[in-house]
């Protein structure tokens, strides 16, 4: 499979943020989002067999823990990734797929964790989300809108009501977007939706979401890469 990079950080969106995690992450990318802080991933990358994956997350983690499946979109190498997933599964990994949400997930196996987007309309790629992976969606999953604006919380806040989200998976998370142009400030400067607006807004409307925030960006330079 192709591989942008393979490393170990803070995890820093979902239910599991704060948590050690090994981040494999895979090259290539069908979506073009605006707000996209990972458009390094969308070429070069390096070929690398299942053994040599997962030989390295051995390494970085060898008792065990977290590894996220990421990309660019992982699911565009499907035919590889969904037997690195099974071989991580079985050698005792908690594993994170997170996903676009526009390929099909029915072959994803049922023990990985899904963190699958739906993206929204000011990403520029509205209306890319896969319907029929709403009847994949399972407790221990999540479902992540990133936010730039009002009309996409409303959009959000529609799709969690119109499709009972919240009683289909573990968390909805409302995400404001960052500025791809992020760099330097450790702070909420580059968020293209004011967190605070945002709060606002879900507990006027009681949407059942968890506002998340991108801890890394918040611990290390938005810019950086690997981290
Ligand atoms: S799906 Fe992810 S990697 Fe692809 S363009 Fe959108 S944000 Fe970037």
């Amino acid at each position: 499979m192709q591989i942008t990079e393979i490393y170990k950080s803070i995890q820093g969106e979902s239910t599991h943020a704060g948590l050690a995690c090994v981040f494999v992450r895979l090259t290539g990318c069908n979506l073009r989002c605006s707000w996209c802080d990972s458009e390094y991933t969308f070429t070069g990358g390096q070929r690398r067999t299942l053994e040599e994956v997962a030989a390295e997350v051995n390494r970085l983690s060898p008792d065990g823990g977290l590894v996220e499946i990421t990309g660019g979109e992982p699911m565009l190498q499907e035919r590889e990734v969904v037997p690195l997933m099974q071989r991580l599964l079985d050698a005792g990994y908690t594993v994170l797929l997170e996903t676009s949400g526009e390929r099909p997930l029915e072959r994803v196996p049922r023990q990985v964790l899904k963190i699958v987007d739906v993206k929204c309309p000011d990403s520029g790629e509205p209306d890319t989300f896969h319907m029929e992976n709403l009847e994949t969606l399972s407790s221990p999953d999540e479902v992540k809108f990133v936010l730039s604006d009002r009309a996409d919380y409303e959009f959000a806040r529609e799709f969690v009501k119109q499709h009972s989200l919240d009683r289909r998976v573990k968390a909805v998370l409302f995400s404001p977007a960052f500025s791809k142009d992020a760099r330097g400030a450790r702070d909420t400067s580059y968020c293209l939706l004011d967190p605070r607006e945002l709060a606002d807004w879900i507990l006027a409307d009681s949407v059942p979401a968890r506002l998340g925030l991108q801890i890394h960006k918040f611990i290390w330079d938005p810019a950086m890469k690997g981290v």
